[in-house]
């Protein structure tokens, strides 16, 4: 139970009439996507599932009309995930092409650009990964080193990026190259829309290590790019003004989802609620005070999100407060998982049999470690700090010690 807000009746009639259509559509034994968009995609009725909501409209949804969208506002996105939610059922998405490259086009692709990548996104034939972080850039990702070299009207990409998340499941990677070397380092960097595969098949130079995480599962890969072939057609915001673009897409990353996080922690507070009567923990003060904490920052979560969500309604993008966003639920989440721990007690700490011997943690275990993460992807907690230091309140640069003379004047954004 939250604490109802009335957003009005529009937001009334757009609700009653999901409601209804999910009443008549909804599929039956279909687990929720969890936070990660991990795990149910490959459950039967989950391809039955997608193509009713694609065939609906219900993809894209926040896009504009005009590109293939649904047009919904902000607070329309927020109703329609509480509806899923409510129903259990998954809240399916084009993920990264929907959430983070959808938006960079709209704001910084040609007309041709946007009639040629967004309809493939909608409907699914393009299923994209981000090829941002390599070995030696992350939080300073303006360091990137991978290549590339025009050729005529297409450009050859040569270079490694890591930690690519969905990578096996992708056939594109929306992928920062530098096409200046001799530029200043934000300058001279290309946002190419790069086929893995070519027509005949065939990687398109791409070979990917998937890297074993604690959960057990290879969600991401180190991916070596030898000679990929992209036409200059697919490089978004022209050459060399890559920068800009990814500006815009590492906005809808850490404000993109800020409607969709209070959902999913509402839901997993109410489990914890249960857990602690389950394990005779709900008189424990200490367990009391714990809950409380975590309910009044699922709260604060969901109506910092409406705060952010009516910005990008507002500015088209996200600016420098969705760090704020970010830094929120990605701090609340790992508190909250070892909150779990400790209501499961020594339960947390035995991980149930796999089937070929090897250890399989269960879904609070694998909540557990794969929060672990939440607050390095996207952009550390740290620069998150450093931007709404800077950029929020309008704080000096960092003071000046060894690393950032180094980085003097080339503020770390990720
Ligand atoms: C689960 C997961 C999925 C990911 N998926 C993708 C993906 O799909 N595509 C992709 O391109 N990348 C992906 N990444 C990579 C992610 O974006 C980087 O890990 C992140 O940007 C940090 O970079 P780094 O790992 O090189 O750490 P570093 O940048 O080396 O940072 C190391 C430490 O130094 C701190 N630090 C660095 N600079 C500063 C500073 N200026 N001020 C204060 N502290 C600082 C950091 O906060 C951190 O604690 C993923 C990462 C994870 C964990």
């Amino acid at each position: 139970m939250s604490l109802e807000i009335d957003l009005g009746p529009a937001a009334q009639k757009f609700r009653d009439e999901l409601r209804e259509w999910l009443e008549v559509n909804r599929p039956e034994g279909l687990q929720e996507v969890d936070g990660e968009g991990a795990g149910a995609g490959d459950q039967p009725g989950m391809a039955e599932w997608t193509q009713k909501l694609y065939d609906a409209g219900y993809m894209c949804v926040s896009w504009p009309k005009e590109f293939g969208g649904r047009g919904l506002s902000g607070i329309e996105v927020a109703v329609l995930n509480e509806e899923f939610a409510k129903a259990g059922v998954p809240r399916v998405t084009r993920g990264m092409g929907e959430w983070l490259v959808g938006p960079s086009i709209i704001v910084w692709g040609t007309d041709e650009q946007k009639a040629h990548f967004l309809p493939r996104i909608i409907d699914g034939t393009d299923r994209y990964c981000q090829g941002f972080s390599e070995p030696d850039a992350g939080s300073d990702l303006a360091g990137l080193k991978t290549k590339g070299v025009i050729d005529g009207d297409e450009v050859i990409i040569t270079g490694q990026k890591v930690w690519t998340s969905g990578a096996q499941a992708a056939n594109m990677m929306f992928c920062l190259a530098r096409t200046d070397p001799d530029a200043p380092k934000h300058k001279g960097i290309s946002y190419i829309l790069t086929p893995m595969e070519r027509e005949n098949g065939e990687s398109n130079g791409f070979e990917l290590r998937p890297i074993k995480q604690p959960t057990g599962g290879s969600h991401f890969t180190e991916t070596f790019i030898t000679e990929a072939r992209a036409p200059l057609f697919n490089v978004i915001g022209g050459l060399n003004n890559g920068w800009r673009v990814t500006m815009t897409t590492l906005g809808n990353e850490r404000g993109g989802n800020a409607t969709t996080q209070h959902v999913q922690y509402t839901k997993q507070f109410w489990d914890a609620v249960e857990l602690a009567k389950q394990y005779g923990k709900s008189h424990d003060p200490v367990v009391r005070q714990q809950l409380a904490w975590a309910f009044s920052h699922v709260e604060i979560m969901r109506f910092n999100g409406l705060k952010t969500l009516s910005e990008v309604v507002a500015k088209k993008e996200p600016g420098p407060g969705a760090s704020i966003n970010k830094m929120f639920w990605s701090e609340y989440a790992q508190r909250f998982a070892e909150i779990i721990m400790n209501i499961r007690g020594a339960d947390s700490m035995v991980m149930p049999d796999g089937p070929d011997g090897s250890y399989a943690p269960d879904k609070w275990q694998t909540n557990f470690l794969s929060t672990r993460s939440v607050t390095i992807w996207g952009g550390t907690a740290q620069v998150q700090r450093n931007i709404v230091g800077e950029r929020v309140l309008g704080l000096p640069k960092e003071p000046d010690s060894e690393a950032a003379k180094k980085a003097k004047a080339e503020e770390a954004v990720r």
